[in-house]
């Protein structure tokens, strides 16, 4: 038996698709913190059942890709430029991503839709370079809070994933991030989180078949260690995406902790 059909056996007894956390650490920490928090991670991590992906900003990529070489956590961008290269100052392109150690990059964050007018069909592009050069996206979409009281929640979510995944065609993640739930301390409750997951789920299976059930789909909006049991604990969600609580290493390490499957 080969090591991809072992690993796809090993899936299978975890219930289908392993847990992933990823820490968006947006425009927070110096090189100095960053290395700090990757000691402590890795030096009480022990055997991780999930699937960890550290995403600092673009001048740490170096120092916390060099402090976790040999450790099973990995390295993601908060964002790339669709082109390879070019006159495109201030942004970074997918193999520059790759050769600072990344293997992972988020797409499509609302920061990056609010702050930089980010509209689905860059969002689209992105994904399509991600994909073509051998990154993982995490593709975030999510409802405003005047879009869900509007009643317009499945709409938008609908509009965001299909447009994104329009050329798509690689290894995905999705996470499911409410605006209004992003650092707010409002989180989403379990109920309200499992819904909006089984509706990406099926919106997932209309566009990939199959392929549907393996693509992760986390949560992000105000996990922390003490919601991220009952959210785990939903069919639909595989993992977070975490802001504010992933500066901590010891919040962090407890939502780990939490999210591995017990055997
Ligand atoms: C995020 O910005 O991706 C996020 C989930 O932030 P927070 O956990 O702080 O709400």
């Amino acid at each position: 038996m080969d090591d991809g059909t072992m690993e796809e056996i090993e899936d299978l007894e975890l219930g289908g698709r392993r847990p992933l956390l990823a820490a968006n650490w947006k425009m927070h920490l110096l090189r100095r913190e960053a290395r700090a928090y990757c000691e402590e991670l890795r030096r009480d991590l022990g055997e991780a059942m999930v699937d960890i992906v550290l995403c600092p900003s673009f001048p740490l990529l170096g120092d916390v890709a060099a402090a976790l070489e040999g450790s099973t956590v990995m390295v993601g961008g908060q964002d790339l430029h669709p082109a390879a290269k070019g006159a495109h100052t201030g942004d970074v392109s997918a193999p520059q991503l790759i050769d600072a150690g990344c293997s992972w990059v988020i797409v499509g964050h609302s920061e990056r839709r609010r702050d930089h007018g980010e509209d689905d069909l860059l969002v689209a592009a992105k994904i399509e370079a991600a994909v073509a050069n051998g990154l993982t996206p995490i593709l975030c979409v999510g409802e405003t809070r005047e879009e869900r009281q509007a009643g317009r929640t499945f709409e938008v979510l609908e509009r965001q994933l299909t447009v994104a995944l329009s050329d798509e065609a690689g290894e995905l993640v999705v996470a499911y991030e409410p605006v209004w739930a992003i650092g707010t301390g409002d989180t989403a409750t379990p109920e309200v989180a499992q819904e909006a997951h089984a509706f990406l789920r099926g919106l997932l299976r209309e566009l990939l078949g199959d392929e549907a059930e393996w693509v992760r789909l986390l949560y992000g909006g105000s996990a922390n260690p003490d919601n991220a049991a009952a959210l785990i604990a939903q069919a639909d969600i595989d993992g977070f995406l975490v802001g504010g609580a992933s500066l901590d290493p010891k919040k962090f390490l407890t939502m780990i902790r939490v999210s591995a499957p017990a055997l």
